[in-house]
């Protein structure tokens, strides 16, 4: 049979559309309710650490792969058609794309074949012929590859803005149910921690580098507790520097290895997103988060409000509250704990329809709160 090697726009579909699974940004919770994903074609949103959003041109280097990830579309147990892109094709597509103002940014992602290095190779071919070919110096978030040499790592955090590497699953055990290819403790975790060095050593000396690190859970496909996974998240944060995990709701892929085992509940994912809040953001330490002894997060409300209605026992006065203690109020996060304090500079708080101006979630902070020594009336919960 002759094989017909795909053009550019058919290399494009292609590449294109296996990207899908790589999560740029943490949904919206309506997303996560009605399972919408936020992209057109190739074309993803995702968040910036500075803030606002960016439009991602989102794209394998390859699809093909040597690995059998039980949960991925390109995994080589699947048969399907293979095609790369090279480096100068990728980085003229990108160009184009940049000109007729489609896309803002590049996330490149790639299956692996032959090696690990040989794939980091092409994919920092690409990267270099944008940054010093065609002179482009906006947003490239680059996939770092399990197993990579370091100095492929090195060089993907000097030429990216945001490196990242799926650890998939918390552990060992579990990424063996997963990907029986890979291994965790030094392909993947020591390949995150090589790279947060690089990164901490080039702020320290004032050089370019990347500035986040982020990585990706598979969820619900290895029998992996809620536990397990925050565990793990907030052992990066502390030891990697991790800026964001994100957390993909498993779904079964046809003729792949978990084919029969149902979909994960996406209201899982929201759950895992919001305790991570509270990690990140809110001040909570790991072992204040409210888990089952199962390990696992309530689904009928949020792990914050679980918290709440087990040690919030005393109403929090907003006009004399410390930024930490407000934090720890549903329905109140970082901004809206920011401007409570600036308006209570003001003037004192004395109803919810100021609280709700300044972006509180009045129906979840209610219960919890005092607005000058009283108790607020209380409303009927819609959500
Ligand atoms: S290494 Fe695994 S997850 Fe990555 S492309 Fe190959 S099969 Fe998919």
């Amino acid at each position: 049979m002759i094989q017909v090697e795909p053009d550019i726009q058919q290399k494009l579909v292609i590449l294109g559309s296996e990207a899908a699974d790589e999560v740029t940004d943490v949904p919206a919770t309506r997303s996560i309710q009605q399972g919408i994903r936020h992209a057109t074609g190739f074309i993803y949103t995702a968040r910036q650490e500075g803030g606002g959003t960016t439009r991602l041109f989102k794209v394998l280097q390859t699809n093909a792969c040597r690995f059998a990830c039980a949960y991925c579309f390109t995994s080589c147990a699947i048969r399907r058609r293979r095609t790369t892109f090279r480096p100068d094709e990728l980085a003229t597509t990108f160009v184009i794309l940049k000109q007729q103002q489609r896309v803002d940014g590049l996330f490149l992602s790639s299956g692996i074949v032959p090696d690990a290095d040989t794939t980091m190779e092409k994919m920092l071919a690409t990267v270099e012929r944008l940054r010093f070919k065609e002179g482009y110096s906006g947003y490239v978030h680059l996939k770092l590859i399990p197993g990579a040499s370091f100095e492929y790592i090195e060089r993907a955090v000097e030429l990216a803005d945001r490196v990242s590497l799926n650890l998939e699953a918390p552990n060992p055990e579990r990424l063996a149910l997963l990907a029986p290819d890979k291994e965790f403790t030094e392909s993947m975790w020591g390949r995150l921690r090589w790279a947060s060095e690089v990164m901490r050593r080039a702020r320290q000396e004032g050089r370019r580098a990347a500035r986040s690190l982020t990585t990706q859970f598979v969820v619900g496909a290895a029998g992996e507790s809620d536990r397990e996974l925050l565990e793990t998240v907030q052992r990066a944060h502390r030891e990697l520097g991790l800026w964001r995990a994100y957390f993909s709701a498993f779904h079964p892929i046809e003729r792949s290895l978990l084919a029969d085992q149902t979909a994960e509940d996406p209201a899982r994912v929201m759950r895992l997103y919001q305790a991570d809040f509270m990690l990140r953001d809110y001040g909570f330490l790991y072992d204040e988060l409210p888990f089952d002894a199962q390990g696992r997060l309530p689904r009928d409300k949020t792990p914050k409000e679980a918290w709440a209605e087990q040690h919030l026992r005393e109403p929090i006065e907003i006009n004399r509250a410390p930024r930490q203690l407000l934090l720890r109020v549903p329905g109140i996060g970082p901004r809206s704990a920011d401007r409570i304090i600036a308006a209570r500079r003001e003037a004192r708080l004395r109803d919810l329809s100021q609280l709700r101006a300044l972006g509180v979630t009045t129906g979840w902070a209610a219960p919890y709160v005092l607005l000058d020594g009283r108790r607020p009336a209380l409303q009927l919960r819609l959500w």
